[in-house]
């Protein structure tokens, strides 16, 4: 899978495992793991122009406005790394976000080769996300009860776990119904062009990484 070309969306609610899924999926296929989200976050730490204005809306659990969001990740497509093909994680999240994509995969003779839909009910999203954090030396991430960090054998060997802002329970909410109505849409959008397949995102993550993996190998053969 990793000799061609092959750019993969991972498409799904905050919380679904878009992230956990990321990063198993780009070590089993070579696939370049961008994430929008951990992009901003970047440049905050960094305290980036970019990265100043991104906290404004991530803080509210809004989106960053499309120009800005776009110009960021078309750049980062253009880099050498990102040639061979990439999974998008948190990317796109509108419909003018998708259509920016699809014209400069176009224009470079590509194409998206599948869209992967992680179905998870809102319920569950809302368990997830309460209980995320992330090692604070190198942001990977767990689950408090779902995936908590082995206590021998610490992540950095360091103990110190951060919980997000925007993973509070106002932000939360926020971030739901900005999904459905601006993010939701792309289901459609990807229906309509026969690029989406859906997986059960509530299992465990192993059994939802074979899904996926699946999912790839019947657009890459
Ligand atoms: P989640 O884990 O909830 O899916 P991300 O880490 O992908 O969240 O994104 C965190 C925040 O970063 C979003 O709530 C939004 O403010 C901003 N963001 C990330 N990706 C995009 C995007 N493609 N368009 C606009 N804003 C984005
Ligand atoms: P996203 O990138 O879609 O926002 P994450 O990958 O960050 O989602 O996962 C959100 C939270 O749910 C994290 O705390 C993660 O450890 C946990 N998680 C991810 N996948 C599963 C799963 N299949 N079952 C239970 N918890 C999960
Ligand atoms: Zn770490």
């Amino acid at each position: 899978m990793t000799d061609q070309t092959m750019y993969v969306i991972l498409l799904g609610p905050p919380g679904a495992g878009k992230g956990t899924q990321a990063v198993q999926t780009a070590e089993r296929t070579g696939l370049l793991h961008l994430s929008t989200g951990d992009m901003f976050r970047e440049n905050l730490r960094n305290g980036t122009d970019l990265g100043n204005l991104a906290k404004t809306y991530m803080d509210k659990g809004e989106l960053v406005p499309d120009d800005v969001t776009i110009r960021m990740l078309l750049e980062r497509i253009g880099r050498d790394d990102a040639k061979a093909g990439c999974l998008f994680d948190g990317f796109p999240r509108t419909v003018e976000q998708a259509k920016a994509l699809d014209v400069a995969l176009t224009e470079q003779g590509d194409e998206i080769a599948v869209t992967v839909l992680i179905d998870v009910s809102n319920e569950e999203i809302t368990r997830r996300l309460g209980g995320r954090v992330s090692c604070a030396t190198c942001g990977s991430v767990f689950h408090e009860i779902f995936n908590p960090p082995n206590a021998d054998s610490p992540c950095c060997d360091s103990i110190k776990m951060i919980q997000r802002d925007d993973d509070k329970p106002d932000a939360i909410a926020n971030r739901l119904q900005v999904y459905a109505d601006q993010t939701e849409p792309l289901v459609e959008y990807y229906t309509e062009s026969g690029k989406l397949s859906t997986v059960n995102g509530e299992q465990s993550p192993d059994a939802v990484g074979v899904d996926l993996l699946a999912a790839l190998q019947a657009v890459s053969s």
